[in-house]
């Protein structure tokens, strides 16, 4: 038999979006960023994470981080999105589902975000307990314009591609 075969495939795409505030704090990937604005949220604002979080709920049919983790709870406010990370981690790992790869993408006007892509990457593969080169990073700006140029705004894309042995049906 070919090894291929005895997998099966999903991929999950997130995205998320805080607006940003003057003397908020800015988290991304769980590292902290040094800058003059942070996102404003229920929790720690931290769009990389949520993204992650949501590609992969989106890949196991188990709905949106906002089902999950609803702003109006607060049990959540103020928390550390690793933390929200770890519980869904556990849940897609408690359903046989493993990461292959982790594609992420974030959008800031400010700061410079490639001094911190590396530290990103180690973070959120640390939490998730994946490989650091299939947690991929990339960071662009908002090329001056809409609201991440004009800097109200940060925002995050993520793709995932998840996989889980096919149980034997001899
Ligand atoms: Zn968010």
């Amino acid at each position: 038999m070919i090894s291929g075969l005895e997998y099966e495939y999903r991929s999950g795409l997130g995205s998320d979006l805080h607006r940003l505030k003057e003397g908020n704090r800015l988290v991304l990937g769980g590292v902290e960023i040094d800058h003059y604005a942070g996102a404003v949220a229920h929790s720690d604002g931290d769009v990389a994470i949520h993204a992650v979080i949501d590609s992969l709920l989106g890949a196991t049919g188990l709905g949106d981080i906002g089902e999950l983790f609803p702003d109006s709870d607060p049990a959540f406010k103020g928390i550390d999105s690793g933390e929200l990370l770890k519980i869904v981690n556990d849940l897609i790992a408690s359903k046989r589902w493993e990461i292959v790869n982790i594609d992420l993408i974030i959008h800031a006007q400010m700061p410079k975000l490639a001094p911190y892509k590396g530290q990103i990457r180690r973070s959120i593969s640390s939490i998730l307990g994946m490989d650091f080169l299939a947690m991929n990073v990339k960071a662009k700006t908002g090329e001056g314009i809409g609201v991440v140029g004009r800097e109200e705004a940060i925002e995050a894309f993520a793709i995932v591609m998840l996989r889980r042995r096919l149980k034997r049906t001899l």
